[in-house]
């Protein structure tokens, strides 16, 4: 939240805009919302007597008021406070706005409070036209130069403010670059760059019918109206969604002075990470820069960029198989070509360090030898590079241990724990070239070629690799979905780089020896052609490409990740247990640091294999056991037996069902055995059978036959059968403990291979759990059966003791307000949130689909209730059934096994509501864990 200053608010009205520049700022790095983030940390350098060149922020409320009165309003109401500090600014730098001798030329720089990379647009150079590009001239002798820095404004300015597409301008260039025969833009003289601005000029003419503006003050205010109207461009609000940013004023503006790495020789332009923003290693400082460049050049991929360091300078010749002495020739570090500028900058990336605490990111610009800086921000990174960085910056002191907890996005973890090549597989496939690792993993997919093929593709479930020339903002969308990124051009801090490391994709980038071209949807690479359609492999760590898949493997565990997992342990109270159904899942979760299991399903305990045969051999007489029991007034099969010892198709029905029931049982007992072994006495929580019927049979006329067959009856029965268990809403229909209370012996069966598995394997902590109760009786009925069978099995097991809980499912909105009657029964619930959602909302899971998306976007819901717990609604149910359960039986243990038990979000509200543990699947056990503790450590921070 912006700071409530009384003198920014009072009075005249809001201040819109703040000074900064040479040890006077008026803003500061806290106030990021109300000056963006670009804005504020500009402010703070200034301050702390870093080299900035001064300027001026209009702040994200003048944004927001710019939507919300109309430009007009908000300029007539801003005209002045602007004036203001454009003056303050030309007395500061001794310059003037728009005129000779030594005119101002400022940048008019986006920056939300939320760093969006390449989002907003940026135009460099404003002030410049026919008046002021003489008195360049004249004042600096470098007429390349001054045509150099206007020529950039035009395109710029034209692109960004006046719309026009900057391909239209990337022709001309193009076309002088081509009859002047020059490779690089560096090559063009004034002469040739003179005739590049008349064409520019042209190409503004015809598009608009208008001259580009000459009138400085004009660009400004256009210029900062194209800002503040970029804020609601598909692009940001694409990105804001991807990044679940939400709740922001708008972006600010900043309007600063120009200082120019195009000036010469002796000029460069660069960006910086204090530490490796892919490993998070701290080897050397790592950057890259361009000698004679300006702006975005470095990350646009125009010429190959140089390193910082000499030492990252010989790894990456190496990395490109270039030899020293190219190198040093071509290729030289900026601490070999400007070993002054180079010293002030590593100086100044140590000071940002210490004062920011974390791993920044920078832009600088070196102007005829004196280094400027124009930003620095948190830098982004990979989840294994913010592990790395957090447990790094707790251990040298700079942050606390739990400050290092709350410096991972526990969704990122999931990044952590993608595969890896099998080295031996990977060993085998064929490289056909090598990249940069951009961002680090491995991908195997299906190579595209532009971001909508990506997007449908993927769509329709196939795995995918991008590939492009570069990746530009357009491309965000298919760079979401696919797999992995593959870019011809660009460097480590291109676009394509930044935001696949944002995202967690692998991505090779600059792989120069791959020649893309889109029309015919094809690459080729040192002889080898690549289609559409064609499978090739990432590895995004050492940059290699592949033809081919290649097989991969789970992540090591140890290491800083080990040690985040550790702290997270230290802090959290929630517990973390794992929604598993087999030892291997068991396995894999347990590796990954479960406490045990909050949901063990049991469908696929009567599906797999010879089972299915069983159960459907049940299934097909339990109707008629049942009726029999009803019509002779009976409820248990050996005395429906003795009423029915003259009716021999009776007999046969019961006999079939006992059957069934006798061969499920050793396989089941096996199952949990084989789970509770791989659990090695952690608690695991059992649900009893839960799906309806018809689930277990075949739809289809093939099946239908099959089983006829198997059965011995018609196919006609079968038929009859499957209607017969026909539901118009089987998700409200016969399922979970109504079918327990229908027929019994299921139950009783498996809670007996629950039993007598628990028995097999010492220490086993079985927990049996009752599902879809809506009201206490149905478990009471469920619970004696379950209580007979552990007398029974100690009795026969000859065991004194036997603990097993017995507890309930809350996902019935039912069992939710009646919690005080169910805790009479059970002694815990686990909140099955996924239903509770469904019931609680009365959303429908299997078709909500259709609609859900649209009511997020239009904030009917925040989020999507069946990802994120829906906190006020379904929420309240679950705290009105903590606060009932309790009432009744003071230490009810209380879970959830929801899909919502991995989300943060949701963990954080289990935290604060008291559950004793979160439930998830295997591969979300790390984000819970640390979920769980950041939760701990907000609630202290308050
Ligand atoms: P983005 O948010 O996309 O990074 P920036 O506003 O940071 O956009 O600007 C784009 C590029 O222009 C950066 O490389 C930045 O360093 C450069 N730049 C911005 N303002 C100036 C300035 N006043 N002088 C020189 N270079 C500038
Ligand atoms: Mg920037
Ligand atoms: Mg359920």
């Amino acid at each position: 939240m912006p700071p409530k200053k009384k003198s920014a608010t009072k009075g005249k009205g809001k201040k819109y805009v703040f000074f900064f520049g040479k040890g006077k700022s008026e803003g500061k790095a806290s106030m990021k919302p109300l000056l963006g983030g670009k804005g504020a940390n500009l402010a703070e350098m200034a301050s702390i007597g870093l080299p900035v060149p001064p300027g001026f922020t209009l702040t994200t409320e003048a944004c927001a008021d710019y939507y919300k009165l109309g430009k007009k309003a908000l300029f007539s109401k801003i005209e002045k406070e602007v004036a203001d500090h454009l003056a303050r600014l030309e007395a500061m730098t001794g310059k003037t706005f728009g005129k000779g001798p030594n005119p101002l030329l400022v940048s008019v720089r986006s920056g939300a409070a939320v760093s969006m990379p390449g989002m907003m647009d940026t135009v460099l150079n404003l002030g410049l036209n026919e008046e002021t590009v003489a008195a360049l001239i004249k004042l600096t002798g470098d007429e390349r130069f001054a045509m150099d820095s206007y020529r950039r404004f035009i395109q710029m300015f034209g692109n960004v403010v006046m719309g026009l597409d900057h391909h239209d301008f990337e022709h001309e260039l193009d076309a002088v670059k081509k009859a002047k025969k020059a490779k690089n833009d560096t090559d063009l003289t004034a002469k040739d760059l003179k005739e590049v601005i008349k064409r520019y000029k042209a190409v503004v003419k015809k598009a608009t019918g208008k001259n580009f503006p000459e009138n400085p003050m004009d660009q400004l205010w256009a210029g900062i109206d194209a800002v503040f109207g970029s804020w609601n461009n598909p692009r940001a609000i694409k990105y804001c969604q991807i990044n679940d940013i939400r709740g922001l004023m708008g972006t600010a503006v900043n309007v600063q002075t120009m200082v120019f790495g195009n000036s010469g020789e002796n000029s460069a332009t660069g960006v910086a990470f204090t530490r490796d923003p892919s490993t998070g290693e701290n080897k050397y400082f790592y950057g890259e820069f361009l000698v004679n460049a300006q702006g975005e050049d470095v990350v646009a991929g125009i010429r190959t960029p140089q390193q910082i360091t000499i030492a990252g300078s010989r790894e990456w010749a190496k990395s490109q198989g270039i030899d020293e002495k190219t190198r040093k020739e071509q290729f030289p570090s900026l601490q070999e070509v400007m070993p002054k500028c180079f010293k002030t900058l590593d100086n100044i990336r140590l000071k940002l360090e210490k004062h920011y605490r974390d791993m920044q990111d920078l832009e600088f610009t070196i102007e005829d030898g004196e280094l400027f800086m124009l930003q620095t921000r948190n830098g982004k990174r990979t989840a294994p590079a913010a592990v790395k960085i957090a447990i790094d910056l707790a251990k040298e002191g700079l942050i606390t241990e739990k400050e290092a907890v709350m410096r991972v996005e526990p969704s990122s973890l999931d990044q952590l724990l993608h595969p890896v090549f099998v080295q031996a597989s990977e060993d085998k496939a064929k490289k056909i070239a090598v990249g940069l690792p951009a961002s680090p993993g491995a991908a195997t997919g299906q190579v595209v070629f532009n971001a909508e093929d990506a997007e449908e593709w993927a769509g329709k479930g196939k795995a995918v690799i991008l590939c492009r020339v570069e990746t530009s903002p357009e491309d965000i969308g298919g760079m979401h979905v696919a797999k992995g990124i593959l870019t011809a051009r660009g460097g480590m801090t291109s676009h394509a780089a930044v935001v696949a490391r944002g995202m967690g994709t692998c991505c090779v980038a600059g792989c120069g020896d791959v020649n893309i071209d889109y029309k015919t949807k094809k690459f080729t690479c040192k002889g080898v052609t690549v289609k559409e359609g064609d499978w090739i492999s990432l590895n995004g760590s050492t940059g290699a490409v592949y033809t081919g898949k290649i097989d991969s493997v789970e992540p090591a565990l140890t290491g800083p990740f080990g040690k985040i997992m550790k702290l997270a342990d230290k802090y959290r109270k929630l517990g973390v247990r794992t929604n598993a159904d087999t030892p291997h899942d068991a396995e894999v979760a347990v590796r990954f640091g479960a406490e045990g299991i909050g949901l063990c399903r049991t469908e696929h305990m009567f599906f797999e294999g010879e089972r299915i045969v069983s159960f459907r051999r049940l299934i097909l007489v339990a109707e008629t056991v049942k009726s029999l029991k009803d019509a002779n007034s009976v409820s248990t099969l050996d005395e429906l037996e003795k009423v029915c010892a003259e009716d021999k198709k009776a007999l046969a029905a019961i006999a079939q069902y006992r059957q069934a029931l006798k061969e499920l049982l050793p396989v089941q007992r096996k199952d949990f055995t084989g789970i509770f072994k791989a659990l090695a006495g952690r608690p695991c929580t059992v649900r009893l059978l839960d799906p309806p019927l018809h689930e277990f049979l075949p739809h289809d006329d093939a099946g239908q036959k099959e089983m006829a067959q198997q059965m011995g009856v018609s196919p006609k029965d079968i038929k009859n059968l499957v209607e017969g268990l026909h539901e118009f809403n089987p998700m409200l229909g016969h399922r979970g403990c109504r079918l327990g209370i229908t027929y019994p012996e299921v139950t009783e069966m498996q809670a007996r291979a629950i039993c007598e598995a628990a028995v097999a394997v010492k220490g086993s902590k079985p927990e049996i759990m009752v599902p879809l109760v809506g009201n206490v009786k149905e478990l009471a009925l469920q619970k004696q059966i379950i209580l007979d069978v552990i007398e029974d099995v100690k009795k026969k097991k000859k065991v004194k003791r036997l603990n097993v809980l017995i507890g309930t499912m809350i996902e019935i909105p039912r069992a939710a307000v009646t919690a005080d009657e169910i805790a009479e029964e059970a002694e815990f619930f686990s909140f099955g949130t996924n239903d509770l959602t469904q019931m609680g909302c009365g959303f429908s899971r299997d078709d909500a689909g259709k609609f859900l998306g649209e009511y997020v976007n239009a904030g009917i819901y925040e989020y999507d209730p069946f990802q994120v717990l829906d906190q006020t609604g379904v929420g309240e149910l679950v705290k009105i059934a903590c606060r009932k359960g309790r009432k009744t039986r003071k230490n009810i243990k209380l879970g959830i096994c929801g899909e919502h038990g991995g989300e943060p979000k949701s963990v954080e509200f289990c935290h604060n509501v008291g559950l004793n543990y979160v439930s998830c699947s295997p591969y979300r056990v790390p984000i819970a864990r640390l979920a769980a503790a950041q939760a701990v450590l907000r609630k202290k921070m308050g």
